[in-house]
């Protein structure tokens, strides 16, 4: 039977919030005990350039950013266990969390599960997922080399897919439903700038067709958004970039979440509407959502969480995050 483990603070994530928050957690000697889940590392570990971390001039990969957080907290004696919580109850206390791997139990926890990619939810795009369909240009633009792609989106990311896929790819198509990209202005410009991307304005992907035997992906049937023309454009690989939503799911119904299933935390503040339980990173930002904003409520959430086990007996009864309410 498995043991449960009790920790004075969990902290639930590995990405730029989840480590961050374990630095300065960990520097204040709470010892925190910090749960990566299946995606060890977060999103950045599913980029190549990280050309805004401030202070590497000269950028960095993503991988390489995470592997260097990680050592950060490790070298101030955060305890690292990789398990993925199942549940959550944060209606006892301690709070109970259960992991494939283990049991455990926390006085405050910080959540920092940050996002996962969206899909366009066609069933052809179930289908064919790792078949031809990909969230993530440098986990699988390898298996591309020579090949056409297309990848769907307007952001950041959709851009720096398509700019990454063109070192593998023969060609690639930027679908985007509108005819202004929502990428910041440097990205867009090296995009035009790249004579192996075309972009296809105003269009929307209705089905990912697929032929042979195994059956692979051999074209996307589109529709123009303002003519309601239809036509087919062949390609060997679809990689979806159309954004992220926060991993909230483990916590539905008990903290406070907006409409998108973001979670609400104190205006200033990275407290919830559970006392001793505090959000950081893209779980409870919608905005900005980048590392250092990650990393910057992270350090914020440590302090708290600091704060609050400081002055646990004193507490009770009152309800910080009492100004929330549930949409
Ligand atoms: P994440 O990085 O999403 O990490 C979430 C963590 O929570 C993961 O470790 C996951 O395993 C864990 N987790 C989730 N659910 C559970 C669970 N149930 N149990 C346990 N653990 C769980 N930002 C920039 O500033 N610069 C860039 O250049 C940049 N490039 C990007 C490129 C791409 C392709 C993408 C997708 C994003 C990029 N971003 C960039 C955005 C940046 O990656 C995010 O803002 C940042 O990673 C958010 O950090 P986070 O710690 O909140 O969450
Ligand atoms: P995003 O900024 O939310 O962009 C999503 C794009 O997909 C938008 O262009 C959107 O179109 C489109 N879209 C959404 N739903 C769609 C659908 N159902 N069908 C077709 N298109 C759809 O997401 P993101 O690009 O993943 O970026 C997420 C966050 O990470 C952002 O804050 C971004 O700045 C950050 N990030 C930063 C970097 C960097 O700093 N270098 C790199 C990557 C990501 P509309 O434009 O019409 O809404």
């Amino acid at each position: 039977m498995t043991k449960t483990r009790h920790s004075r603070l969990i902290i639930l994530g590995s990405g730029p919030a989840g480590y961050s928050a374990a630095v300065y957690a960990a520097r204040a000697n709470r010892t925190p005990l910090l749960i990566t889940g299946l995606e060890q590392g977060g999103q950045l570990m599913t980029t190549t350039d990280v050309d805004n971390w401030p202070g590497d001039v000269e950028g960095l990969q993503g991988p390489a950013l995470m592997e260097r957080m990680k050592r950060h907290a490790e070298r101030f004696a955060t305890e690292i266990v990789n398990d993925q919580v199942q549940s959550v109850d944060l209606s006892v206390r301690p709070f109970r969390l259960e992991g494939d791997a283990g049991h455990y139990t926390c006085d405050a926890l910080i959540i920092a599960t940050g996002a996962a990619a969206k899909y366009l939810g066609l069933a052809s795009e179930e289908k064919f997922r790792g078949r031809g369909v990909s969230a993530c240009a440098t986990c699988d633009g390898f298996f591309f080399r020579g090949h056409r792609v297309a990848v769907v989106g307007g952001g950041n990311t959709a851009v720096e897919e398509a700019l990454y896929l063109t070192h593998h790819a023969e060609g690639v198509t930027l679908i985007h439903r509108r005819d202004s990209l929502r990428a910041e202005k440097i990205l867009q410009a090296r995009l035009f700038a790249n004579p192996k991307i075309r972009v296809v304005w105003d269009s929307v992907v209705d089905e990912i067709e697929g032929g042979g035997t195994p059956e692979t992906v051999t074209g996307v049937r589109l529709s123009n958004v303002k003519t309601g023309a239809v036509t087919t454009l062949p390609v060997d690989g679809v990689f979806i970039a159309i954004g992220h939503s926060p991993n909230t799911a483990i916590f539905a119904g008990q903290v406070a979440m907006d409409g998108e299933g973001y979670i609400r935390t104190v205006p200033g503040s990275t407290r919830t509407t559970v006392e001793g339980v505090f959000a950081a990173g893209d779980v409870q930002d919608k905005v900005f959502r980048q590392a250092v904003t990650a990393a910057g409520t992270g350090c914020m959430a440590a302090l708290e969480a600091e704060k609050w086990l400081a002055e646990l007996p004193a507490a009770s009864g009152s309800s910080p995050g009492a100004a929330l309410a549930a949409d």
